[in-house]
């Protein structure tokens, strides 16, 4: 994978690509998660056919998606305000999502409760994973990582550096560091250059010490059904999200088979859903699921409160994400990225359809659609194919 500057060849399919990515960890965690902890015959009971679209249970509301998509946009969120990977501001955004989040995981919430997380966040994941050296490789961070990919698309290098520091977060045993480069690897490779299998690239990638857990994935299309284990170990997880991108040809279908292998089934459609959405694009994602997401108001990605179904701030990184990729295209700068926090500071208000839509009148209060104007006006004045970009594209 040569690194070439992002901006000369970014386009509207790529765009698409890196919101497909994002949404598409959102819907395969709102779809997988009412299978979560259902072994695979309790699933293939329940649902003979296959559990084929969203659902509530008794845990999460019909689209809820869980702490996999509400810990990716807190990374999200900070690199989009920060443009830049600053781990004590994630970790604070970690610590204080968890004092009220519905689900968090185990190591997740010792981790991030440790004296001194919020400062020190690398030392904290290092000291408990020498505390734990043979149980602290679950899927935490896997499941969280994919807008450091995002934020990366530019750099091979800094991809690999960003994504094992986004696992140290919490996560410091290799394994889920190494999990995190690869799938990040391959959702870059998939955006930029439309590579459904970049495995090899991805694992060149890694330390030679590091490949022994990864033998499997490399013919992991080969299994059958049953050989593949959807546990909480990031090696499975991993496995079980390719094999199911592998051997389906839809955003769709990929889901689908990830959810239905039960287990960790919200984590495993989540990472599945974060490739499949970055190979098929955010078109590809069915409409019924996308304007289904569903998240609380005290949740990441959501503003309006329990029950609307809307999702302001998640609409809003999307629009970031968006703008991000047209500042790379355009080559406006810096001074473009600041407003992209503009943006993301002043734009509160989506249509009462739930949508946002760029060129449409009455989505934004007045002052906020001055403070877009101002910064659409910016960046036509220095590009006039990232206003036209911008001006094309509908997000739902
Ligand atoms: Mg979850």
């Amino acid at each position: 994978m040569p690194d070439h500057d992002f901006r000369s060849e970014t386009t509207t399919d790529q765009t698409d690509r890196v919101i497909g990515c994002l949404v598409g960890l959102a819907v395969g965690d709102a779809l997988g998660a009412p299978l979560e902890f259902s072994s695979r015959p309790q699933v293939r009971s329940r649902y003979p056919h296959g559990l084929r679209d969203l659902v509530e249970s008794t845990l999460w509301a019909k689209g809820e998606y869980t702490d996999d998509t509400q810990m990716a946009l807190l990374i999200a969120e900070s690199l989009l305000e920060k443009k830049a990977f600053v781990p004590s501001d994630i970790a604070k955004r970690f610590r204080v999502w968890a004092e009220t989040a519905k689900d968090v995981g185990i190591q997740t919430r010792a981790v991030v409760n440790m004296v001194g997380y919020t400062q020190d966040p690398e030392s904290c994941s290092s000291r408990y994973y020498a505390d734990h050296p043979h149980s602290s490789a679950g899927n935490g961070a896997l499941m969280r990582c994919a807008p450091v990919a995002l934020f990366c698309l530019d750099s091979s290098e800094k991809l690999v550096e960003t994504s094992r520091a986004s696992a140290r977060l919490t996560h410091y045993d290799p394994k889920a560091q190494s999990s995190c480069v690869i799938l990040n690897a391959w959702i870059r490779a998939a955006i930029r250059n439309g590579i459904r299998d970049a495995r090899s690239d991805a694992l060149a990638l890694l330390k030679p010490i590091e490949h022994s857990p990864w033998q499997r994935l490399q013919r992991i299309e080969t299994c059958k059904n049953d050989d593949i284990a959807s546990t909480g170990y990031t090696v499975h997880t991993l496995e079980a999200a390719a094999w199911s991108f592998l051997t389906t040809d839809s955003y769709e279908e990929a889901v689908i088979r990830a959810a239905n292998l039960g287990n960790d089934a919200d984590t495993v459609a989540a990472v599945c859903g974060a490739l499949a959405g970055a190979y098929y694009g955010h078109v590809a994602i069915p409409e019924r699921w996308r304007t289904q997401l569903f998240a609380r108001s005290s949740d990441p990605g959501d503003c309006f409160g329990a029950g609307r179904g809307r999702n302001e701030r998640f609409s809003l990184i999307l629009i970031n994400l968006k703008y991000m990729c047209v500042v790379m295209r355009s080559g406006v700068g810096s001074r473009a990225l600041g407003g992209a926090g503009l943006v993301f500071t002043e734009m509160t208000c989506l249509s009462p359809e739930g949508r946002i839509t760029l060129g449409c009148a009455g989505i934004y209060k007045p002052e906020h659609l001055l403070a877009w104007k101002r910064i659409v006006e910016f960046v036509h004045s220095a590009s006039h194919e990232g206003y036209v970009v911008i001006g094309i594209t509908r997000l739902t």
